[in-house]
């Protein structure tokens, strides 16, 4: 990221001391990619300065620096403030996730600063393990020792066992803590065997007050590794040194791991961590826009946590990824633009025809000749099931309400219902031509349109 340095030294030659060190001095750069030059700045408010009122100097350092047409996309990232102003020239990939509180000490613990508490999204899936991370820093190495968390990937995991050394270090900053994977351990300790310095190693890992190891179920198999970690975990413990846990699984699914080493990790306390529900997933893309400093509405926002049930990491991902190819294509962060990238259906024009959800019930009761109790209540009847998705459906095509709101209008449904609802009809519409015909003639109902049938091939 040399070039950015030099960036920064054309704007320097440009504008006032003063504006350059407001501005610009602790703009970091974070990745050159495919044209697009990503950049963090400490607030939005620089983030808004520097896209308008500094707008062509910039452009125009850029320009000349990377010699071709570069677009850029400014992040806004707080933990970028804390860089010193004698580093300013050293840009180097080191100092991108700059330390906030102690340097020395986040450096020798090997924390990320970013992963926090405060940023940590809480909701119906990770609210235990946020529960008893926020225990453990209360009360560290009594309350719940080990703490063990576990769950699929990209859950939030590392985040929160950041979060509770970051957390701790804020207390107390001589605090000594050692964050590291088990890989990272068990190498550690095998090097110390090669080189001789087993004392070292085990004065290192067995003097700290805070130990986190992350992703414990590699140690899985490695019979001499685990017998050093019993060890240390049994010193740890017996000076109330907190210790802190992730895994893939619960204890008792991770192969070849010794019975006391097992029984140990479910002495503490275990929680797990789910992928993320609707609502979560929504307040996560809010935070992460926010993070970022992007502007981008609520139904959009929606429409994404919809289209991906997965965890927190490829929500993130999903959402970077569209909101630079709108950008980079100069398209407007809206509804239509998300959906045609998503590959969502767009939806069928229906005219000037804002088709009420009630309308829809009824017609599609009328067509099968149901009561409206028998689309929205309990029964589970096999006949309910075509005519309750194509409500699903119809709703969620020509309706345009969200799953959730569906799933409370067909009775208090579950929004996982409906999308699975709402994609069967969608691939049985492909080739299931009764199911064609009952979408075109309850559609031609609802618009009142004369029917048009497929024609028959
Ligand atoms: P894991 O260790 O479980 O695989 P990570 O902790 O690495 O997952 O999380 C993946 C990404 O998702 C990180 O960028 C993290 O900040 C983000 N993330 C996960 N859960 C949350 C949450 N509840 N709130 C905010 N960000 C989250
Ligand atoms: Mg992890």
């Amino acid at each position: 990221m040399e070039k950015w340095s030099q960036v920064l030294q054309n704007i320097k030659s440009q504008v006032s001391l003063v504006n350059y060190r407001t501005w610009f001095s602790k703009s970091q750069a974070q990745s050159f990619n495919e044209n697009i030059l990503t950049i963090a700045v400490p607030s939005a408010f620089i983030k808004q300065t520097i896209s308008t009122k500094y707008q062509d100097i910039l452009n125009s350092a850029i320009k000349e620096v990377y010699g071709e047409e570069v677009l850029l996309d400014i992040k806004v990232d707080s933990s970028v403030e804390g860089r010193k102003e004698s580093d300013e020239e050293e840009i180097t990939l080191e100092t991108f996730t700059s330390p906030i509180i102690n340097t020395h000490n986040l450096t020798y613990a090997n924390l990320n600063p970013k992963y926090t508490m405060e940023n940590f999204v809480v909701g119906l899936s990770n609210n235990l393990g946020y529960a008893a991370a926020q225990a453990v820093i209360q009360n560290p190495g009594i309350s719940y020792n080990p703490l063990f968390i576990y769950g699929g990937t990209g859950v939030g995991k590392t985040h929160l066992m950041h979060g509770i050394g970051n957390a701790l270090i804020k207390k107390n900053p001589n605090i000594k803590i050692i964050y590291c994977s088990s890989e990272k351990f068990t190498n550690d300790f095998v090097a110390s065997i090669q080189t001789k310095q087993t004392t070292q190693f085990r004065n290192k890992y067995r003097s700290c007050d805070l130990l986190l190891i992350d992703d414990i179920q590699f140690i899985s198999g490695r019979d001499s590794t685990q017998e050093e970690f019993f060890h240390t975990f049994n010193e740890l413990q017996t000076k109330n040194a907190q210790v802190v846990l992730t895994s893939d699984r619960p204890p008792t699914e991770i192969q070849k791991l010794e019975p006391r080493l097992q029984s140990r990790f479910q002495g503490g306390l275990m929680v797990d961590i789910q992928n993320p529900d609707f609502d979560t997933r929504v307040a996560i893309l809010k935070a992460k826009c926010q993070e970022r400093g992007d502007m981008v509405s609520e139904e959009c926002l929606t429409l994404i946590a919809e289209r991906t049930e997965s965890n927190a990491r490829e929500l993130e991902g999903k959402l970077t990824q569209i909101i630079q190819t709108l950008k980079l294509t100069q398209r407007d962060i809206n509804v239509d633009n998300i959906r045609n990238l998503l590959g969502v259906a767009p939806i069928i024009p229906t005219g000037n025809f804002k088709i009420d959800h009630k309308k829809v019930l009824s017609q599609i009761n009328e067509y099968f000749n149901l009561k409206m109790v028998d689309l929205t209540g309990p029964r589970r009847k096999k006949e309910l099931v075509l005519p309750r998705q194509l409500a699903m459906f119809l709703l969620y095509e020509e309706c345009k309400l969200p799953y959730e709101r569906i799933g409370e209008v067909l009775g208090g449904r579950d929004h996982t219902t409906i999308m699975h609802g709402v994609d069967k009809i969608r691939e049985a519409a492909q080739r299931d031509r009764e199911i064609q015909r009952m979408m075109i003639e309850i559609k031609a109902n609802l618009t009142n349109q004369p029917h048009s049938y497929p024609q028959n091939s």
